[in-house]
C-alpha cells in the first residue's frame, strides 16, 4: 500500500503542477518543492538564450528585462527567487547564469516550444510568422506524453522551422557554426541557417525572397556606410537588407 501522505502531495498541486512532476528533464530529488510556474519557465528561457550568445556565459539583468518586456526592478526580484531556488547564479550588480538545474529546466521549456512549432507549420500548415507566439503559450501546457508522441510522429526534428536547434530528450543541443549576415562579405555563398523568430514581418520578407532555413543564398554586397545588405537567392528577386535586419538572418558556410 502506499503512504497514505502521497496522494495528498499530488491532489494539492494543479494539474500543471502533477505534470511538472512527470518531466523526464527535470531534477526528480527536489521536485516536490520546486514546481516551475510559466514565468520562472519564461524566466529560464530568456537566461539560457541570452547566456548562450555571451562570451561568459552570462545574461545581463537588462537584456533579461528587455526580452522579457518587464523592468529591471522586477526582474532582480526574480532573479533572487531563482537563487535561492538554486535555478541560477546572480550576485547584485552582476550578469546573472543559470545552475545546472536550472539549463536543464529551459532547454525542456525550449524542447517544447521548438517541436510545438514544427507540428504547427509542417502538420496543420500555420505560416511560419505566426507560430511563435501560438508556441509560447503551448509550451507551458502540454504533457510529456504528448510531446515525446508529437516528436516521434515528426521523426525527431533537430531544428525548428525558423532554424532554432530543438533541445533532444536530455537536454543537449545540436551546434553548428555560423554567422550573421551583417558579418558576411560580397561573393560568399551561404546557407540559410537560422532567423530571428520573433520579429513577423521580417519572416514574411524572407520567405518571399526563399530566404528560407536550407536555401543557398549569395551575398551580392555589404555596405558598412549605408547600412545596406543585399543577398539573393537563385531564382528569386535580390532583396536589400538594413544591417540591422541582417543581423537577424544566420548563414553557415556551404
Ligand atoms: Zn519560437
Amino acid at each position: 500500500m502506499r503512504p497514505s501522505v502521497w496522494p495528498i502531495v499530488v491532489l494539492i498541486g494543479d494539474s500543471s503542477q502533477s505534470l511538472s512532476a512527470q518531466r523526464p528533464l527535470s531534477p526528480s530529488s527536489s521536485w516536490i518543492a520546486y514546481l516551475p510556474s510559466d514565468t520562472v519557465e519564461n524566466y529560464l528561457k530568456a537566461i539560457y538564450e541570452l547566456a548562450q550568445a555571451d562570451s561568459r556565459g552570462e545574461a545581463a539583468v537588462g537584456e533579461v528585462a528587455k526580452t522579457l518586456g518587464v523592468t529591471p526592478g522586477s526582474v532582480s526580484s526574480m532573479l533572487k527567487r531563482l537563487h535561492q531556488q538554486r535555478l541560477a547564479k546572480y550576485e547584485r550588480y552582476g550578469g546573472v547564469q543559470l545552475t545546472a538545474k536550472g539549463k536543464q529546466t529551459a532547454a525542456a521549456v525550449l524542447r517544447r516550444h521548438g517541436i510545438i512549432e514544427t507540428f504547427l507549420v509542417r502538420v496543420l500548415k500555420i505560416d511560419w510568422a505566426e507560430v511563435h507566439e501560438e508556441a509560447e503559450r503551448l509550451e507551458h501546457a502540454i504533457s510529456d506524453r504528448v510531446l515525446e508522441k508529437l516528436d516521434a510522429f515528426l521523426g525527431h526534428p533537430a531544428f525548428d522551422p525558423h532554424g532554432e536547434a530543438i533541445p533532444d530528450a536530455q537536454g543537449n543541443l545540436r551546434t553548428r557554426r555560423e554567422e550573421p549576415l551583417a558579418r558576411c562579405t560580397a561573393g560568399q555563398e551561404r546557407t540559410v541557417s537560422r532567423v530571428y523568430e520573433p520579429d513577423g514581418a521580417l519572416l514574411r520578407l524572407l520567405e518571399t525572397h526563399g530566404l528560407v532555413p536550407g536555401a543557398a543564398v549569395n551575398i551580392e554586397s555589404v555596405d558598412a556606410t549605408t547600412g545596406v545588405v543585399v543577398v539573393g537567392v537563385r531564382g528569386k528577386e535580390l532583396l536589400q537588407l538594413s544591417l540591422e535586419k541582417a543581423n537577424r538572418v544566420f548563414v553557415a558556410a556551404g
